[in-house]
Formats: structure tokens, sequence, C-alpha cells
């Protein structure tokens, strides 16, 4: 499925690879004890390790391992038994060691897959190249003062995972995708909460545009950007905007450069030319990483059901559509929720009122399925009323609004109001006969071929009976009187 971009003279392909940055979701730093918790007061949540003081050693935290063997087994990845932390050396205000503690050559996690669920139904798998544990730096606060620049450490050493993937994306959809996709096994595993406001999955994508079957071409670097929809619309502009210099006759240097959102355009922060050094060597004061199969084994039988294969099993065990499927499987809670009212009734209508009426609802309110004011188990007790014919599907829709504004379980709503539907032949026929007589001009239109007036009687008769009506007992009841 190629999606080339048009330009002036002939089609381009864009090709994107992307580096994510994933906060390990863990109590503890890296390699100290203090917090990694977000929005402490500054500098409240800093060891002696953060701040570098001298002699202070690095002590790995096992937790933050195993959290990253996880989440290699989570995309498919091959877990290495040995790799090495190397110190990055660069100088910067928020990195008091002068070198941040990452993994270069010999990283955790190597070759792993994502599978990418695409807008028109279709599938793309897309090749993870590795993931490694790193450190994250401190952060400059230049708001706080007219002429200075303060310090906040509290993020110094928190246990990244940086995820790189091979540069197989074509599209800023598919690109999107891959965000989508690898922030919800994140989510399901619970080893990132994947929030990218506030920093904790950060972005940065790599662009470079060809003209197609030709090699790649030369890439730029956008840096550090901070939603989904963000990181596509800067892929977007990027590539329209080598495509332009390309078409005329000027060359693409490789850079580095930075979104703004506020502008919905790509700028110039450094050239390669400027690029860093990092002089990466072997941390003395670490130890090889090394990581028994044994250790493995019991990680990946720890492992819950990943959004994939819950997709597959809806699809298999309940019959829904691979697209209700994927709406439902995307975020952990929807799926836990979904679940939660699909046991024991009917799995479809299960899926239709979770997407549809509750998906519409919350999106109303503005909250998610987590704060639903109607919780899983009174969803069910709905739709088991429409199940049993205690009401119909239509009433549901009434009493469904009802259960929001109220918060009333289904049930009592249904005995409260009387909405109950009205099964009782008898009753049902009292009112047909009474429509009939009272439009006996119409009846005789009807016998005399004007079929389309059935829709007219019935919705007289529904309106007779409150909308009470069982729909399939009325429509027999009426179809034998009138041809009677
Ligand atoms: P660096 O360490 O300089 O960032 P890498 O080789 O690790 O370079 O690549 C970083 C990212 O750039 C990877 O996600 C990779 O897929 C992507 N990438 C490499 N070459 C290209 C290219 N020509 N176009 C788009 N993305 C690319
Ligand atoms: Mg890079």
């Amino acid at each position: 499925m190629a999606s080339l971009i048009e330009g002036r003279t002939g089609s381009w392909e864009v090709v994107i690879g992307l580096e994510v940055h994933a906060q390990v979701t863990s109590n503890a730093k890296l390699f100290s004890g203090a917090s990694a918790a977000y929005g402490a007061a500054p500098n409240s949540q800093v060891s002696f390790v953060d701040a570098a003081m001298p002699g202070m050693l690095p002590v790995i935290n096992r937790y933050c391992v195993e959290q990253a063997i996880k989440t290699g087994l989570g995309i498919e990845a091959k877990v290495e038994n040995y790799s090495v932390f190397d110190r990055k050396n660069y100088f910067y205000a928020d990195l008091p060691q002068g070198y941040q503690i990452s993994q270069f050559k010999q990283p955790v996690v190597s070759g792993g897959t994502l599978v990418l669920d695409l807008p028109d139904g279709e599938t793309k798998r897309v090749a993870v190249t590795r993931l490694h544990l790193e450190q994250d730096a401190g952060k400059s606060l230049h708001d706080q003062h007219a002429t200075q620049t303060y310090v906040d450490l509290n993020r110094s050493g928190v246990a990244l995972m940086e995820i790189v993937s091979e540069p197989e994306m074509r599209s800023a959809e598919e690109a999107a995708a891959y965000l989508r996709k690898l922030r919800s096994i994140l989510r399901y595993l619970g080893t990132c909460d994947g929030n990218m406001e506030e920093g904790s999955m950060r972005c940065d994508a790599n662009v470079s545009v060809r003209r197609p079957g030709e090699g790649l071409g030369t890439r730029c670097e956008i840096k550090n950007v901070n939603s989904i929809r963000f990181v596509a619309q800067a892929i977007d502009y990027e590539a329209r905007r080598q495509i332009e210099v390309l078409e005329e006759g000027g060359t693409i240097r490789q850079e580095t450069r930075l979104f703004d959102s506020n502008r919905g355009v790509t700028r110039t922060m450094r050239s390669k030319e400027e690029a860093h050094d990092y002089r990466y060597f072997p941390d003395p004061d670490l130890l090889p990483l090394e990581i028994s199969d044994d250790w493995i084994e019991r990680v990946r039988a720890s492992m819950p059901e990943l959004p994939d294969a819950r997709e597959a099993r809806y699809v298999g065990e309940f019959g829904l559509s691979r697209y209700d499927a994927q709406v439902l499987v995307a975020e952990k809670e929807t799926a836990v929720y979904f679940e939660a009212v699909a046991e024991g009734r009917d799995a479809k209508l299960a899926a239709n009122w979770v997407t549809s009426d509750l998906f519409g609802a919350l999106n109303k309110l503005g909250v998610g399925i987590e704060d639903s004011p109607i919780k899983a188990s009174s969803l069910g007790g709905l739709i088991d009323l429409i199940s049993d014919g205690t009401i119909s599907g239509k009433i549901a829709k009434d009493v469904f609004q009802l259960m929001l504004e109220t918060g009333q379980e289904a049930k009592a709503i249904v005995e409260e109001r009387g909405l109950r539907q009205v099964t009782d032949t008898g009753a049902i026929e009292a009112a047909i006969d009474a429509v009939l007589a009272a439009n006996a001009d119409k009846v005789a239109e009807y016998r005399s071929g004007k079929d389309k007036l059935f829709g007219f009687f019935v919705g007289q008769i529904m309106k007779a009976t409150g909308g009470k009506a069982n729909p399939a007992a009325l429509n027999d009841l009426l179809r034998a009187k009138l041809s009677g």
C-alpha cells in the first residue's frame, strides 16, 4: 500500500524511523533509590547519585531491568542474556554527571516487531531495531526567572527505555499507528504510562524522502514531539519541505529539527556538523547486565494478554468485526470493561453498546471509561433486559439516557416508569384494532396496493402503546389483521 506524495516533478516516497523514549514505570530511579514520581516539588527527589556527588556509585534497579525484559517480550523481541552500560559523554547544566549512563553497542533487547493497525483496516509489521535502558537527564527551567535558568534534578536518573524502529514507515498515518500500538502495549504491560503530555513518552521522528525504488535519502530528525497528532503533523510538514528543496535542485542536510506546534512547521536546531561526539565507553562503575533464561521465562509466564492477541480472540470467539475488536482492545481499561459487559451475554450486542452508546456518552461528558457513570455491570443489566424481551432496543436507548442522568440501574428505571414491553398480544391487538378503525380510509388504500402504509400503521400503534409494544409481535399481528 504505497502512499506516495505527488510533487511538481513526480511522486515521492516518505521514509520514517522513530525513536521513542519511554519512562519506565517504577517507584525508584534506574541507579538510585530516589522516587521517580512525576510532579513533586523541584529537587525534592534527588539522591547523591542523581546529583553526581563525588564518589557515589550507581546500583542497578532490578525492577527497571524486569520492566525492560517485559517490554522486550511484549514487542516480540530478543532479550539479551548479556548487555553493557556505557557512558554517553556530554556537558549540560541539567546533567551533573557530565555523562548519561546508556547502552550503546550491546542493548538489553534487540529485534522486535510491532503490528500497525491502519485506518483502512490493513495491518503492517514494522521491525523494532532495539530497546535499551538509560538514565533521563534533569530539567532546565527557563521560565522561573527573567535572566537565570534554574535546574530541577527530580528527573535526573529516572529510567528510560529507548525504543528504536527500522526506517520502515511510509506515511504520517503509519507513524501514528506505530506510536498508538507501542503505547497500547506499554500500558497493557504496565511498563510505561504512555503519557506524552507529561513527557513520560517522547518521540523523535526521522524523516527522509526518495523517488520510489531508490535507496534511502538523507534524513532529518525531529526532536521531542509530545503528542501523536503533532508527530503526524511534523512528518507531513517535513516531508513536503524536503520535497520542495529537492525539486528546486537543492540538497537535504542531515540535521536535527524542532517542531513548532503553534505554527505547524519544523525548523533547524542543529546540523550534523554540530552533532555531538559522545565518546561512548563502558561505564567502569557497572558490571555488564546478565539476565538468565530462567528470569526471562519467569517474566514471560507473567505476561498479560496483549492487544493483538485480544483482538484476534474477539474476532474468533465473539465474532466481532476487526474494526470493533481494534477499538475495544486499544486501551486496556476499555477491554476490561467490555469483557465484563460481554461475560455471559451476546458479545456483539455488548460491543455495539460499548462502542456506540457508551463511547458517545463518555465523549460528551469528557471522561474516560474508568470514570464512566454507568458501570459495566449496570450496562450488562440493561442488555439483559433487551435480551429477555423486557424492553425493546428502542426503549433501551431511553433507559440508557436515564441511567446516565440518574445513576439508577436499568431494572429500577423500567419498573418505576412502566417501560416494560407489552408482549401481551391481547393488549397489542386492541391497539391495532383501534388504530385501524380510526383510519379506515388508509386501510382501504393499503389493501388496494399502497404497501408503504404499513410503516404508518406501525408508527401509530407504537404511539398508542407508548412505544412499548413488542415490535415482532406487533408486526405479525398487524400483518394478519390487514390481510384478513
Ligand atoms: P542515530 O543514532 O544517529 O540517531 P540511527 O542509525 O540509530 O542513528 O537511526 C535513528 C533512527 O533513524 C532509526 O529509527 C532509523 O530507523 C531512522 N533512520 C535511519 N536512516 C533513515 C532514513 N534515511 N530515513 C528515515 N529514517 C531513517
Ligand atoms: Mg537519534
